[in-house]
């Protein structure tokens, strides 16, 4: 056993909570958990004791274990050994019923870990009397509807407020309640994370102080989370974490107490660096303690990288920088900088020598396929660095680059859409081959855009978008270009654009200059360079007779295209014997919040393909990985991938939210009308769906997803069902400031990560929501990411419901803005991006299908229905509507 840590003299009554009995805090425990290898954990256990715990926090959330049995069966198993049921024990889990199902088989005094004002005070408040009920303590966690409190203010403000609730209200014992303040990782490197730890010993400082009796409690391990791998660091950083929440007040704590040292015992260089980190002493207390720890790691042989990865260190410093810019390795970037500069004098002459000789092979390399996005977005993140650090040399010489920029890019996510990773990609992608880029963010209005333009004199501009109201906004861009008399190139690109779009559309609105479709991110450079080049005439002339065929293509399928009448499209809807359909029936009616959602239970949800494509790299998951060209690629990619995602889930980085729910529905034609209750009496909304129109085989019938739902005349009681999930605003500004610190990779990894696991939250929500419905199913999540459930959730903006604006009566119903923090654009784009919301639809013939094109009449058809005046209407289904201005007839 190991020396008791020495702590200050407060410490004599001071807790320390085990960890190890914990799924999240050690493989060994969910493994023998995994295996109902009870002897094993209860070893865990009870070598815990042995080291010191006072008591045991035991979580089993494990995504493939039923979490309600598996803790009662530990439980039980605990009990009966000695030496463990001596000590109480804390209850952790993130699923209340798991935390009920432990209240209720549980020997003596409890506590639960935990409940918070995340959810709102009404379900706090009825957890907090049930676990009354039990006499168990509770851990409040420093979060609330708004998410958790990172600074000292927040800290006290929120537990102040929950002191109140549980002691008024609730009339909870105020020593039993433990207040945890969050303890957030320092050492990140983000500047806002800096006084995370001073932060929870002042909120401490001050809980102890105001809330009489109140505890105060600490998850300690993530304080050090940014230097994971190292271990005597690690160890230092907890010791003196631990010495100064303690002498703040801190009560008890979770550790593992095998990773705690003496305080006293600490180097002293090494806890004046350790101690200028905690109490955020200097701004380069992080680069000095991973200086430290680099150094100290070299020497020792275990932890230290491996000598022959480092042979390339003993090159000339231009081939070290070459090599550092090729495999994306940042971490010797300043002194090998510094080093060129030396040899050349001029910052510039290293910046244009062998940053930029670098650099060229990169492009080349990605230009032959050879190289791929990830990489090359490294590989980018190591150029940024080596000029950040010649930038104040730059200034010095007081000489402007950019005069060798091969030109300036302007590029802009259109009005009223906030979707940025495919900009920022390209952003990326073309400043690696020297181009100057000029960023304007999302949502730019096209009046700053080509004000912007003309003031920087930029040789290109840019536009993305995602959703397909941003089609219409990238023609008004095009047209003050010509009405400003504008010539440079523009360029279109982001998933709804289309080259046939571009051609169609947004050229005819722009002549004076060239207008290109780029489909992806690695197109862009090639597109750009051609255009600036002399080679630009013959891309031109390719460019024009591209746009005349997809013009003249489209002309001659509009003419072949049969639309049928509104009203007999209508007459052709599918047709079911509503007495025999299997209708599902919600236990619950109107809007539920989905509560206690962690990133930790959906990740097993995440579809990985579509994060590959992101990254430009295509192809089925997870074969993609042993791809023989780009595999390599995409096996570092997902390990960079799988590495954040932990991060989100240990440091909570994100506030997962959700709600969603069921009304009584019938359809009347293409409509769909709420009721309050669970009788046709109040109406309390309707929505509006579009029909197909166009004129298909025999026996093929006209969809409309209201087709789905149950008309009155069936006289059955039939439900639709909404839902809308996040993943919460903070992706964004994590992006935000990963991209202000120069780090492109990370600021895109955690934008894409960001979609998936809202993508994921959907596929989970949507899984909880046909349980309510009382749908049994078996699937496992590989055929649930197969859709191979019953029933359907379109989303408005995809195929079968492409107009956008029905999302506002979505977010109404669910009341999403207040519930979840999702707020729709002047374009119906969700924010924050990271969000998905739809429907759902339980008709177990209920099948996606694509809209197609429509008529004008069904135009004027749904501006009455939804009370629009028909140009609004037109702007928003653009896209959809039959083009006849070509064709002289009425459709
Ligand atoms: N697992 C994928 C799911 C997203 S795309 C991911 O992680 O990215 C599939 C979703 O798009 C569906 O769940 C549905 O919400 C929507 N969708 C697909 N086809 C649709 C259609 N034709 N009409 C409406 N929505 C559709």
């Amino acid at each position: 056993m190991k020396e008791q840590p020495i702590l200050p003299n407060r410490a004599a009554t001071f807790q320390i909570v085990g960890e190890r009995t914990n799924v999240t805090g050690s493989p060994k425990f969910s493994k023998a958990l995994k295996e109902g290898d009870w002897r094993a954990c209860i070893a865990i256990a009870r070598q815990q004791v042995e080291a010191g715990a006072n008591l045991i926090d035991i979580n089993v959330d494990e995504a493939l274990l039923d979490g309600e049995t598996t803790m009662v069966t530990l439980l039980k198993h605990l009990a009966s050994e000695p030496d463990v049921s001596r000590v109480p024990v804390m209850l952790d889990s993130s699923r209340w019923t798991v935390i009920e199902a432990g209240l209720q088989v549980l020997q003596g005094k409890g506590v639960v870990n935990s409940i918070s004002l995340k959810d709102g005070p009404e379900l706090f408040l009825e957890r907090a009397r049930r676990i009354r009920r039990y006499g168990a303590a509770a851990v409040v966690m420093a979060f609330d509807e708004h998410g958790q409190a990172a600074d000292c203010e927040a800290k006290v403000r929120i537990c102040t407020r929950a002191f109140k609730l549980l002691t008024e209200d609730a009339k909870f014992p105020a020593e039993d309640i433990i207040f945890d303040p969050n303890v957030l990782t320092v050492g990140t490197g983000i500047d806002a994370h800096a006084n995370y730890a001073r932060d929870f010993f002042e909120a401490t400082r001050i809980i102890k102080k105001t809330l009489p009796f109140a505890k105060v409690s600490g998850g300690v391990s993530n304080v050090s989370f940014a230097f994971r791998g190292n271990r005597p660091v690690r160890e230092a950083i907890h010791t003196a974490f631990l010495f100064h929440a303690i002498a703040a007040g801190l009560d008890m704590a979770i550790v593992n107490a095998g990773m705690l040292g003496v305080y006293e015992q600490i180097p002293p260089d090494l806890l004046t660096l350790v101690e200028d980190l905690l109490l955020n002493r200097r701004a380069d207390s992080t680069d000095r303690l991973l200086a430290y720890a680099a150094a100290k790691a070299s020497k020792a042989t275990s932890v230290g990288p491996r000598p022959e990865t480092l042979a390339w260190r003993k090159a000339p410093v231009a081939a070290r920088l070459a090599h550092a810019l090729l495999n994306g390795i940042d971490s010797f970037v300043d002194e090998d900088a510094a080093e060129a500069l030396e040899l050349l004098k001029r910052p510039i002459a290293v910046i244009e020598g062998p940053l930029m000789d670098g650099m060229k092979i990169v492009g080349d390399l990605f230009g032959e396929g050879k190289m791929f996005l990830p990489q090359v977005v490294k590989s980018a993140r190591v150029m940024k660095r080596a000029v950040a650090y010649l930038q104040p040399f730059l200034q010095a010489e007081a000489q402007e680059r950019g005069t060798g920029a091969r030109g300036k890019v302007l590029l802009a996510t259109v009005k009223g859409d906030v979707h940025d990773i495919g900009k920022n990609i390209v952003g990326v992608v073309l400043g690696c081959n020297d181009y100057e880029i000029i960023d304007l963010g999302v949502m730019v209005p096209p009046e700053r855009l080509v004000g912007e333009a003309r003031a920087q004199r930029v040789d290109v501009i840019g536009l993305s978008g995602l959703i397909t109201p941003s089609l219409e906004e990238m023609v008004t861009v095009a047209r003050e270009m010509q009405r400003q008399e504008f010539q440079v190139p523009l360029l279109i690109g982001g998933a709804t654009t289309s080259a046939a779009h571009t051609a169609i559309k947004i050229a005819p609105a722009y002549t004076r200059g060239p207008v290109v479709h780029v489909s992806d991110a690695s197109r862009a450079v090639q597109v750009v360079s051609r255009l600036l080049s002399e080679e630009r005439t013959v891309f031109l002339e390719e460019v024009a007779a591209r746009h005349q065929r997809a013009r003249e293509d489209h002309e001659v399928r509009a003419r072949l295209r049969r639309m049928l009448p509104l009203p007999e499209a209508r007459a052709r809807s599918p047709r079911f014997d509503w007495e025999a359909v299997d209708i599902a029936t919600p236990a619950k009616l109107g809007a539920q919040i989905v509560p206690d959602l962690t990133v930790s239970q959906v990740a097993p949800y995440i579809d990985w393909g579509p994060f590959f494509l992101a990254w430009d790299l295509p192809g089925a998951f997870p074969a993609l990985l042993q791809d023989p060209r780009v595999g390599a690629t995409a096996q570092s990619l997902y390990e960079d991938a799988q590495r954040m995602l932990q991060q989100i889930i240990s440091e909570r980085w994100f506030t997962a939210r959700a709600a969603a729910g069921f009304w009584l529905a019938t359809s009347e034609g293409d409509d769909v009308v709420l009721y309050d209750g669970n009788t046709e009496g109040r109406v309390v909304d309707r929505l509006h769906f579009l029909r197909q129109q166009a004129e298909k085989p025999a026996g093929k019938p006209n969809l409309c997803l209201a087709d789905f739902i149950a008309p009155k005349s069936a006289a059955r009681k039939d439900y639709l069902g909404f839902f809308a999930v996040t993943a919460g605003a903070e992706v964004e500004v994590l992006a935000r400031s990963y991209r202000e610190r120069g780090d492109d990779y990370r600021a895109i990894m955690v934008q894409a990560l960001g979609d998936r696991i809202a993508e994921a939250l959907a596929e989970y929500v949507h899984r909880v929501a046909r349980g309510w419905c009382g749908i049994r199913e078996n699937l496992t999540v590989a055929e649930i990411l197969k859709e191979k459930y019953r029933g359907i959730r379109p989303a408005p903006g995809y195929p079968a419901c492409p107009e956008h604006s029905e999302k506002a009566t979505i977010a109404k119903l669910l009341g999403a803005s207040e519930s979840v923090g999702i707020s729709l654009t002047e374009s119906f784009a969700m924010t924050p991006p990271s969000s998905v919301c739809g429907y759902y639809f339980n008709h177990p013939e209920a099948e996606y299908f694509g809209l197609g094109k429509i008529a004008r009449d069904q135009l004027e058809d749904y501006a009455r229905r939804k009370g629009l005046e028909v140009a609004i209407a037109e702007r928003w289904l653009a896209p959809c509507l039959q083009d006849t201005s070509s064709l002289g007839v009425a459709a």
